[in-house]
């Protein structure tokens, strides 16, 4: 990989930028001043130093994002803007794809990674990785409801779901609720209350697995997951 590359993927600045600093003699490859800003280097075996600091290469990326709604949990889309398209050019260099899909209305936590074995942990069946959700509900949950979800439900397709946890938070003419599943099939939140003869009028992915959102993050924004946090992804 050409040297000005990965140190504007790794977001040192754009290529003119890191050019600059190269030209400055603020970078060395191997303890060896660098002249050529196209010099090919391997990033895994080369050592890079920017002003004497590491530059540390990363294979993967992780990033948990609070995906905002009107925008689709998709590496690409014809019409709509992606989650992808919210990121800077320093993390789509990865070529991050989202972990499982929230539907476009939904709001909430959302892991971004170029790490398929990850992905492949938290998204397959046999692991039953436990997803959290808050909800608006058009109508009174009961307590027959939550009894239903505890056994599963029928969805419009004939498919029987797996338990879930439903817990009413506050009732009325729009209940709130979460809810927790251990699948993840299309539609899965709003099709399992149909079941029941409700709507679901508003939702949001509060967790996944150990991963819960940071309520910092505002609609639309993202992080690098912390050593904690991935270590729950392992
Ligand atoms: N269940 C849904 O119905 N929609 C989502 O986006 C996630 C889970």
């Amino acid at each position: 990989m050409r040297l000005d590359k990965l140190l504007a993927n790794m977001g040192f600045g754009s290529r003119k930028d890191v050019k600059q600093l190269i030209k400055s003699k603020r970078v060395l490859v191997n303890d060896q001043v660098v002249k050529d800003s196209g010099l090919n280097i391997n990033p895994i075996h080369d050592t890079v130093l920017l002003d004497g600091e590491k530059v540390e290469y990363k294979p993967y990326i992780y990033l948990m994002m609070n995906k905002p709604p009107g925008v689709i949990s998709a590496t690409e889309d014809k019409f709509d803007q992606t989650v992808i398209d919210l990121l800077p050019s320093k993390y789509k260099h990865y070529n991050p794809f989202p972990v499982g899909r929230l539907d476009k209305d939904t709001e909430g936590l959302l892991l971004l990674t170029n790490d398929g074995q990850l992905a492949h942990q938290l998204l397959s069946p046999k692991k039953e990785v436990i997803k959290t959700y808050y909800a608006k509900i058009l109508g009174r949950v009961t307590k027959e409801d939550v009894a239903k979800f505890s056994k599963g439900v029928q969805l419009e397709d004939g498919y029987q779901t797996k338990p879930a946890v439903l817990n009413v938070l506050s009732g009325g003419d729009i209940s709130e609720i979460e809810v927790s599943i251990t699948e993840g099939k299309f539609h899965q939140v709003k099709r399992m209350f149909e079941a029941i003869d409700k709507k679901v009028m508003y939702l949001k992915r509060l967790s996944m697995g150990d991963l819960v959102l940071d309520k910092t993050l505002a609609l639309g924004e993202y992080r690098e997951l912390n050593a904690e946090e991935l270590s729950y992804c392992q």
